[in-house]
């Protein structure tokens, strides 16, 4: 009996101490301003492929390829950079969170593809949990929407675990959906790969430090010359080619 109450105390305070870990948004520290590391968080790995149609890659390697990518950009601009994972292996969502609240002064930043029955649906979709993520959130979505043709389907709150239990601003990116044609297509290429981690990239530089600061590499400044706003940099740039 007195074993019973002891088993019932244990998990008492284990609800307890749960309940204190998903108390929303309290502990969130507001570094969208003031961070000095970015962990890029690749979506799936190892035994999980995520989503997997007939037009685009494994989930898992073009989450893979982009979060790579992103993070070489942000090197550039002198911004730290931890990966939750660089191969194809399978990382715990626990540990992932584990890795991004272990950084004093950072965001976090989760690549993913989606997925879905309807293969008419297509878009950019970005996730948050906490208030402090919105301002991130709501950069990365305006600047994937500078990519030509894209389709907007709009920033929301989740509770995706590594974005609830983040204590950083964080925010989980999904890239456009493999079970469409054209955005599966796309997702195989990797010069358009190249553009999703530079917008991305973008969004975070000029989060952190305003307009105008990030300096894209010449190759995606040239695809962005289909757009008509786009100020080009006068070099003979190829006709679109991300379609
Ligand atoms: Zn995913």
């Amino acid at each position: 009996m007195l074993r019973l109450i002891g088993s019932a105390l244990t998990i008492g305070s284990l609800i307890f101490i749960v309940a204190c870990a998903t108390t929303p948004n309290a502990a969130v520290k507001n570094t969208t301003k003031t961070f000095t590391t970015v962990v890029v968080d690749a979506g799936h790995g190892g035994k999980d492929n995520g989503a997997y149609r007939r037009y685009g890659p494994p989930e898992k390697m073009a989450t893979l390829d982009v979060a790579q990518r992103l993070e070489r950009k942000l090197r550039e601009s002198q911004i730290n950079t931890i990966m939750t994972r660089s191969s194809d292996v399978f990382i715990p969502l626990n540990d992932r969170v584990a890795i991004e609240n272990a950084q004093k002064s950072a965001i976090f930043v989760s690549i993913h593809f989606n997925d879905s029955r309807r293969r008419g649906i297509r878009g950019f979709e970005t996730y948050y949990h906490s208030s402090a993520s919105f301002d991130l959130a709501n950069q990365i979505q305006s600047k994937l929407m500078t990519i030509p043709h894209s389709a907007n389907r709009g920033i929301h709150t989740a509770n995706f675990r590594v974005l609830r239990l983040a204590t950083c601003p964080a925010a989980l990116v999904e890239c456009g959906f493999l079970s469409n044609r054209t955005e599966g297509n796309e997702a195989r290429d990797w010069e358009y790969r190249e553009l999703l981690a530079d917008r991305i990239a973008e969004a975070i530089v000029e989060q952190r430090y305003g307009p105008g600061v990030y300096r894209g590499s010449a190759q995606v400044a040239a695809q962005s010359q289909t757009q008509p706003t786009s100020a080009g940099t006068g070099a003979a740039a190829p006709p679109a080619t991300s379609r």
